[in-house]
């Protein structure tokens, strides 16, 4: 039965909203597949608006690797703004894709990509307007599988109330094991109803399931065990995808119509990061390291811009001055586009991997910004704790050597409330600032020296060292903030020069509640949803007010509350809510981790040094996957020119 398009109802909605544009589909390279030829179809969801979700990674290379295959499509679908949604709700248009514009409920797997645990309560709106019931417990056969992935269900405990499952770890390879599944299943005429078809999915090990485990609490509120029924398995792992040249996705990217956070074409240079700052779940989560090959990157960058017409490639990766071949990477593609005049960008920068060259070959062909880089910690003894192995000799070093070429910005990035931090050591962001602008002045001559300091506060997540870590309360993020920033404004010398960005420890603290919580949470999240929550990761949408009315109210009669879970330092033997979900990394490795941040003693990157057993490679039988392989990256030959 084909399903019909919400489209008429919709389009005479537009004209009464804020840029009616992104809810229209049809951007170049977008799919729409027949309904009818397709067995297994999947809603895909970013769940926040078109502007910051379709410039999605995960959500792009999914929807191409699902569409790719005969039988199944894959739509998409963002949060609609709440003009829109009053609207919607007033007319009972419900949540629809954008490419086909099909109501969400239709689909077999609604899945939903979360970066960051804030998109929640967007989640919750989205199902209530696809007419989906909020509760797993309460939908039937004629529901989708709603399905959780990205960074933020390393823990979906939380969210286990709303959703029926989730994939921790690369999705490209599980999203088709999954549909092998269902399609089975629908197949033999849906045997048992969903509970048949979530236990298949949870018996394959790597599909994990919450109503499948029942958690049990200690009388002082911490979890006593966590036990797995009808014979699901005791612990869930994550998938790991090794070889990326084998999976160039996106090959046709997704070009916006309305403008987004990124106007440029990405291509992931690798995955994984084994540097061991300690505060990085990303690190943690995606080991080991896996490059991309340069011939891969070169095919991938080729084809993106002639499907795109982008005009400027984002090499991706958690630390992509890392890539062993970075070097001729940089100079390969700056060569073969400098006709074209394509810009090159790497988005996230280290102190210590940084050379100037590479930036000079990078802004070869295109704009010269400012210099970012990411000490993350003021003193050199809590960049110690943090594993953040530079030292403000190397920051001094790499910035004056950058001044020298032309540079006249600087941006540096922190994190405030780091595990054992003083008020002294973020006092030390102010000292680094000003030195760094005494440099430029003295290599330069100059006095227009500027200095961006931009610091944000520091939330404990699930499986990294700090997951045992007290986080620090709101006002005393704030009280360190202010005496940093008046002893910036303060100084006479260098003051004006340098730029103060910082955000209040409020958000951080709901942050922090929703990234180490467990299921109690969930009737928090609820509330804060039916007291009108939506956006939270929106300054401008966020209310601390809300939240903490509605934990007060969710988590009465439980004996724990805000603080519990936020400021509260865990110990060794406590059960933690994602101990069932294995992400590969040993426990034991964590604590010890741990225990070496309390004495500030550093751990080397394994990439170039033996093994130090954090238990990944084993456990996923996987290994560090690295170069250099030697390849150039070619000038492309004319073919028949
Ligand atoms: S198992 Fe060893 S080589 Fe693999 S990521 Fe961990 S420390 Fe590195």
């Amino acid at each position: 039965m084909p399903v019909e398009s919400v489209f008429p109802r919709l389009e005479a909605l537009l004209p009464h909203v804020q840029k009616p544009i992104q809810y229209v589909g049809g951007e170049l390279n977008s799919t729409v597949k027949d309904w009818d030829a397709c067995d297994v179809r999947w809603a895909l969801m970013y769940p926040d608006a078109y502007e910051v979700g379709l410039p999605n990674q995960g959500v792009m290379i999914l929807y191409e690797v699902l569409n790719e295959r005969e039988g199944v499509l894959a739509e998409r679908t963002y949060s609609v703004w709440p003009d829109l949604e009053a609207l919607m709700r007033e007319h009972q248009v419900p949540q629809f894709t954008v490419d086909a514009h099909r109501p969400v409920k239709a689909f077999d797997v609604f899945g939903l990509s979360f970066s960051t645990e804030l998109g929640y309560t967007n989640m919750l709106t989205a199902l209530d307007l696809a007419g989906i019931p909020l509760e797993a417990k309460d939908r039937t056969i004629d529901d989708p599988i709603v399905l959780a992935g990205g960074h933020a269900a390393f823990n979906p405990e939380p969210i286990a109330d709303f959703i029926d499952c989730a994939v921790i770890g690369d999705g490209e390879q599980a999203v088709l094991d999954i549909t092998a599944i269902i399609r089975a299943w629908k197949a033999e005429g849906r045997p048992g109803g969903r509970d048949e078809v979530l236990l298949r999915l949870a018996k394959t090990g790597g599909v994990y399931v919450p109503r499948f485990y029942d958690v049990e609490y200690l009388p002082d509120g911490r979890i006593a065990r966590v036990v797995a029924n009808q014979g699901a398995p005791w612990r869930v792992s994550k998938h790991t995808v090794m070889d990326l040249d084998e999976w160039p996705y996106p090959k046709q990217p997704l070009v916006p119509l309305a403008e987004t956070v990124h106007e440029r074409m990405s291509v992931e240079i690798f995955r994984g990061c084994t540097r061991g700052c300690r505060f990085c779940q990303a690190g943690m989560i995606t080991r080991p390291v896996r490059e991309r090959s340069i011939t891969g990157i070169g095919e991938m960058v080729e084809r993106g811009l002639k499907a795109t017409g982008f005009e400027e490639v984002g090499l991706l990766s958690l630390s992509s001055a890392d890539h062993t071949e970075i070097g001729d990477i940089a100079k390969g593609l700056a060569d073969r586009y400098t006709e074209d005049k394509i810009g090159l960008s790497l988005p996230s920068t280290r102190v210590d991997a940084f050379n100037i060259d590479l930036a000079n070959e990078l802004t070869r062909n295109g704009r010269r910004s400012g210099l970012t880089f990411a000490p993350e910690g003021g003193s050199e003894r809590i960049r110690k704790v943090i594993n953040k192995m530079v030292s403000e000799e190397d920051l001094i070093r790499t910035v004056a050597t950058a001044y020298g070429n032309g540079w006249r910005q600087v941006k540096l990035y922190f994190m405030c409330g780091l595990p054992t931090e003083t008020d002294e050591d973020v006092l030390q962001i102010g000292e680094m600032a000003k030195n760094v602008i005494q440099k430029g002045r003295e290599v330069t001559g100059q006095n227009d020296i500027r200095c961006t300091v931009s610091i944000g506060g520091f939330v404990p997540k699930p499986h990294t060292p700090f997951q045992w870590a007290p986080q620090l309360s709101a006002e005393a993020t704030d009280a360190r903030l202010a005496k940093l920033r008046d002893s910036i404004r303060g100084d006479r010398k260098y003051g004006k020069n340098i730029g103060f960005r910082y955000h209040d420890g409020k958000p951080g603290i709901v942050e922090g509640l929703l990234s180490r919580g467990d299921r109690r949470i969930g009737a928090v999240i609820r509330a804060v949803y039916e007291d009108g929550g939506r956006f939270d990761g929106w300054r401008e949408h966020f209310s601390y007010d809300r939240w903490m009315t509605a934990a007060e109210k969710g988590l009465a009669g439980t004996g724990v509350d805000v603080d519990w879970y936020t400021t509260r330092e865990r110990t060794y033997e406590e059960v933690l809510p994602w101990d069932h979900l294995d992400s590969g990394l040993d426990k034991d490795w964590l604590w010890e981790d741990w225990q070496d941040a309390l004495e500030e003693v550093e751990v080397d990157d394994c990439r170039w040094t033996p093994c130090f057993e954090c238990g990944v490679c084993p456990q996923m039988d996987t290994k560090i996957q690295i170069g250099p392989t030697g390849k150039k990256l070619l000038p492309l030959t004319v073919v028949n020119s």
